[in-house]
This record gives C-alpha cells, structure tokens and sequence, in this order.
C-alpha cells in the first residue's frame, strides 16, 4: 500500500413538507421531506464530500453544481457512482466508510439494513465495508427540532 488517506464529509438539509425524503438512497416514508436541487439526500452528499475529500478532489458542489439544469431533482445514486469514478480514475481504492445520520424523526434504524445494500451496491464494494448508525440531537439545536437533517462521514481510501 503506497498511500492510505482520510477524507471527512458533512452536509444538512433542511425539512418541507411536500417532498419525498430520500436518505440513504431509499425512500422513506416521512410527512415531509428534505428540501434540495437534487433528491437531496443529504446522507449520499456527506459520503461524497468524505470521498473526494480523501482524494483532494475538492468537493460535491464543485464537480455537480447545483446551477446545472443537468442536475435538478437528480437521484443522489447517480452523484455517487460518479464520485466513485472520479476516485478510482486517481488511482484510489475504497477502504471502508462510517457514516452518522443525527435525525429526530423518523427513527431510521429500521432502514440502515437496506441503505448499506443499496449504497455498496452503487459503489461496487463490500457491504461490510459500509457502515450506517444514526442517531437523534436529544431534541436541541435546528435537528432537535426537526428542521433538518445532519450527516457526518468518513472514509478511508488507499493506493
Ligand atoms: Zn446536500
């Protein structure tokens, strides 16, 4: 192993009602749902910003601005295949991801089984090598009160 590197990722969305919420690549079900210029899950954003970070390939909004018509209301999925070609196309390997989705509402636990397939199968890695854990703000600050939705994430790539 030549180089072995961190990368770190956050992002928020806020709540409106009226949209689907998607997190995790998976629709659940919620009376409202996270407001953004793509599907706005904020859970695929934070890893993607963890990956290109590893790679010093600067960030999300950088490479899929959200000016670009080609990206309005886009599935997350589609950002995330790409931000995996960009790190491979480096030479990177993908090591393991952690990610924390800090939520209020909807518990999500029940859900973390099925983004962990979906989202390894996107990427084309180890669903073992994808971890998940969510967990609420004990209702302070902007997620305590259920305006909104934060992801932290890091990842390990290596080449
Ligand atoms: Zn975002």
């Amino acid at each position: 192993m030549e180089k072995i590197r961190v990368g770190f990722g956050f992002d928020v969305h806020r709540f409106q009602t009226g949209r689907d919420l998607w997190l995790g690549g998976i629709k659940i079900p919620s009376d409202k749902g996270l407001l953004g210029h793509s599907d706005a899950d904020v859970l695929i954003h934070s890893l993607c910003d963890a990956l290109l970070g590893a790679a010093n390939l600067r960030d999300i909004g950088f490479h899929f601005p959200d000016t670009g018509s080609e990206f309005k209301d886009i599935d997350s999925k589609i950002l995330l295949k790409r931000t995996m070609d960009l790190i491979r196309a480096k030479g990177y390997t993908f090591g393991n991801a952690d990610i924390t989705v800090c939520a209020e509402k909807p518990r999500l636990n029940p859900y973390i089984p099925r983004m962990k397939t979906i989202l390894s199968n996107v990427m084309a890695v180890d669903e073992d090598d994808v971890s998940i854990k969510a967990t609420t703000s004990e209702k302070m600050g902007y997620v305590g009160r259920e305006e909104g939705v934060a992801v932290y994430a890091t990842v390990l790539i290596y080449r």
